[in-house]
C-alpha cells in the first residue's frame, strides 16, 4: 500500500506595502506580561474595549493593539507625509512583518474569553489569583467557568 509522506506548507505569497498598508491601520504599544495579577487584569482591560486586541509575539513581547488608521495614510496606500514619516514607520519592513512572517509564532487574543484560556494554561497561579475577584463566569474557560 502506498505510504503518503508528509508534504511541505508551500510559503505564503509576498504581500508588498502597497498592496497591504496594515502597518498604517493600528497603533501598537508594548505591555507588561500578565506574570502578575494586576497585569492581567490590565490585559482584560484592554480586550473589554471595542477595536482592541493583544499579542505576544514570538520573543515574548507583549503589545496592546488599537485600530485606527493614521491620517496620512492615502487611497493608494502612499503615505502623504513620506519623507518626513517618524522614525517607527520606517522600521516597517515587507521582508519581516507580520503579514510576510513565515513563522507564525504569535498569539493575538480579541476577547477577555480568549486570554482566560491562554492565562489558564500558561500562568496557571495568576489565574487562580484573578478568577474569583476580577473575572465574570462567562468568560472563563468552559471546565473553570462552573461553581
Ligand atoms: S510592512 Fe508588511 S504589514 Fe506593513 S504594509 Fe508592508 S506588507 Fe503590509
Ligand atoms: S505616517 Fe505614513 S508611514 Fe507612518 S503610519 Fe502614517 S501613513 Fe503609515
Amino acid at each position: 500500500m502506498p505510504v503518503s509522506l508528509p508534504m511541505a506548507e508551500p510559503p505564503k505569497p509576498m504581500v508588498h506595502c502597497l498592496d497591504c498598508a496594515r502597518c498604517c491601520t493600528y497603533v501598537a504599544v508594548g505591555i507588561n506580561a500578565p506574570t502578575r495579577p494586576k497585569h492581567a487584569t490590565e490585559i482584560l482591560w484592554f480586550l473589554y474595549h471595542d477595536k482592541t486586541s493583544v499579542y505576544v509575539d514570538g520573543d515574548g513581547e507583549w503589545c496592546v493593539q488599537f485600530e485606527s488608521r493614521c491620517r496620512n495614510l492615502q487611497p493608494d496606500n502612499l503615505c502623504a507625509i513620506y519623507g518626513v514619516r517618524p522614525h517607527i514607520c520606517r522600521t516597517f519592513d515587507e521582508n519581516t512583518c507580520e503579514v510576510n512572517s513565515q513563522e507564525g509564532t504569535s498569539h493575538t487574543f480579541r476577547s477577555p474569553e480568549e486570554f482566560l484560556v491562554y492565562l489558564q494554561q500558561h500562568y496557571p497561579r495568576v489565574y487562580r489569583q484573578i478568577e474569583r475577584t476580577h473575572t465574570v463566569a462567562e468568560h472563563r474557560p468552559k471546565a473553570a467557568a462552573k461553581g
